[in-house]
């Protein structure tokens, strides 16, 4: 399906295509003063990167958006006053509707008071709940919260998942207190979103993200319903990401890294962006590079694996390692989970270099924001950067490595796999059945029904016995979907067809190998409809 994009361009229309009618504008929206010079600067503050490709999104859909709102049936509104809605609703969408800060007294292990520093910032309610990670990290602040709801709002709108976006971050390092200290925290902090409107299953609902897991998925989600949520029959659906006997779902762990592996599929097997960047479409032998070894770096590890990629180099905050042949995903993540390091693994060596800008085919970013910078970009020799971290590229960096002809995957697709099985979540917990639960039985009645009927039929036109047999293929299907096949199978579709939307919409609007624009201009245009068809103030 993939070779539609093939068909549709040769290399010299896809980058160079004229942009022509419906999309030819004069830009009116502009980039707001203080982020003029992003481009040169090499540490912006991380709010100001997500901004300003926000505002440059803005200039290139605007005209067509005051177009469009004119063609609405019995709309009578001037050009001027369409002008001025478009404005106002792009003024709503950079701003960011709430946000929390907090700090609350802990008392350690040890008898010492301390208290602790958090946050959670609500960017957009034009959809309900909000949805975005909880973070534990020592580089947690506001500004960082609030980018990386800004993020949220972009990828959910970018794979179609009805959710505004959040984020919430807590100041510590996990790995300096005990477990029930950390038990502590997160159930303090609970009751401090759970006080302020922050925490709820139609309101606002948390997910994993660095430093956090499953486990505090699930004290969160108990501190929710053994507090306010006590009456709410929904109250386990105010975090997704919890374990499974806690209503959590098959698939969650591993989607982020697993929508990553299908979201670099749909670009790596493409011959017209392959020609581009120099390599065979594909995703067999090439070789690959991943930065952090947490959640979404190891299960990307894990998928690229399975296809025949070869993982040779791994960076995490202690060391890097590097095996030319390849490292195993299962051997390393068993020495990682014994040792909590991976470094000393005898299946690579430690590299002493740096491994972001050694020769590989794709780059995975998996680890924090701001590792791509104007400083490291040049020296990149990726083909294929796929940002399995939130942010991992300032706006200088983009423009180099766009200059530089690599193709960047950019996080609000690359890693929105984690927010789609969020959603199929949180949909199973408001459902309050297990995906399959109904229809397994029927379904496999049905298969044996249609192979039995398949048969008579057969044999009382031939009049003779024709066993008929399923495929291989057929049988492992036969039983019906579990909850997990339905899971893999939702999540592939929706970073099947929300790659395919980014690609049409560089294309279509001239971007190139600007897939980073194309994501933000196409969530846009989605966030955007929303406010005006639902009436944004009044
Ligand atoms: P994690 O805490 O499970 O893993 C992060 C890993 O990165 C850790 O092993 C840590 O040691 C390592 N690390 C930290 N700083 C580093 C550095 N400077 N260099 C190299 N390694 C470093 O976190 P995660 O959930 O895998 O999240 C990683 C990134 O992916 C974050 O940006 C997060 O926002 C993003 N993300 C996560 C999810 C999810 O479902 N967990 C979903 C979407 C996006």
């Amino acid at each position: 399906m993939l070779k539609h994009m093939s068909k549709l361009c040769t290399i010299k229309q896809f980058i160079s295509r004229k942009a022509t009618g419906a999309y030819q504008f004069r830009y009116k929206h502009e980039i707001p003063d203080h982020l003029k010079d992003i481009e040169e600067n090499p540490k912006p503050k991380f709010s100001d990167m997500v901004d300003y490709f926000f505002h440059k999104a803005c200039i290139l859909v605007e005209d067509k958006l005051v177009e469009d709102l004119g063609k609405i049936r019995g709309n009578k509104e001037t050009k001027e006053q369409r002008q001025a809605k478009v404005k106002g609703i792009f003024n709503q969408i950079s701003s960011c509707e709430g946000m929390l800060a907090v700090s609350f007294p802990i008392k350690r292990d040890n008898g010492q008071y301390e208290v602790i520093e958090g946050y959670r910032a609500q960017h957009s309610a034009h959809k309900l709940p909000c949805k975005g990670g909880m973070r534990y990290s020592m580089d947690v602040c506001a500004d960082e919260v609030r980018a990386l709801s800004t993020i949220m709002t972009f990828k959910c709108a970018a794979v179609d998942v009805p959710f505004g976006g959040a984020k919430a971050g807590v100041k510590i390092d996990p790995r300096k207190y005990s477990q029930l200290e950390l038990e502590r925290i997160t159930r303090r902090f609970s009751l401090e979103l759970i006080k302020k409107g922050f925490l709820g299953p139609a309101i606002d609902v948390p997910a994993p993200d660095m430093g956090t897991g499953a486990r505090e998925m699930s004290w969160m989600s108990d501190t929710y319903a053994k507090t306010l949520g006590y009456k709410d029959m929904n109250a386990h659906a105010c975090v997704t990401g919890k374990p499974i006997n806690q209503g959590g779902i098959h698939g969650r762990e591993s989607a982020t890294g697993r929508g990553l592996f299908h979201a670099t599929e749909h670009f790596v097997n493409n011959e017209c962006y392959m020609d581009y960047v120099g390599l065979k479409p594909g995703l067999k032998d090439k070789t690959l590079i991943i930065q952090g070894y947490g959640n979404v770096g190891s299960h990307t590890h894990r998928y690229f694996h399975r296809v025949g990629a070869k993982c040779i180099g791994i960076i995490e905050e202690d060391g890097s390692i590097f095996n030319e042949n390849g490292i195993n995903p299962s051997e390393l993540e068993e020495y990682k989970l014994s040792k909590g390091t991976i470094m000393g693994f005898p299946g690579a060596q430690k590299f002493d270099g740096d491994l972001m800008t050694h020769e590989c085919d794709i780059l995975v970013p998996a680890a924090v924001e701001q590792v791509i910078t104007k400083d490291n970009a040049v020296n990149i020799k990726a083909k294929v950067i796929a940002e399995g971290a939130n942010g991992p590229t300032t706006p200088a960096a983009d423009t180099i490595l766009r200059k530089k002809k690599i193709i960047v995957i950019p996080d609000l697709l690359a890693n929105a796999g984690g927010v789609t099985v969020s959603y199929f979540e949180w949909l199973k917990n408001i459902n309050h059945v297990s995906y399959g639960r109904l229809t397994f039985k029927y379904e496999r009645e049905s298969n044996y029904h249609l192979l039995q009927s398949v048969q008579e039929s057969l044999q009382n036109a031939l009049g003779k016995d024709i066993p008929i047999h399923p495929s291989k293929a057929f049988r492992t299907r036969i039983a019906g979907a579990s909850e997990k096949d339905i899971v893999h199978s939702g999540l592939s579709f929706t970073m099947e067809r929300s790659s395919r939307a980014i690609q049409d919409t560089a294309l279509q609007l001239d971007l190139g190998i600007d897939f980073r624009l194309a994501g933000y201009a196409n969530a846009l245009v989605k966030i955007f409809n929303i406010y005006s068809t639902a009436g944004f103030a009044y």
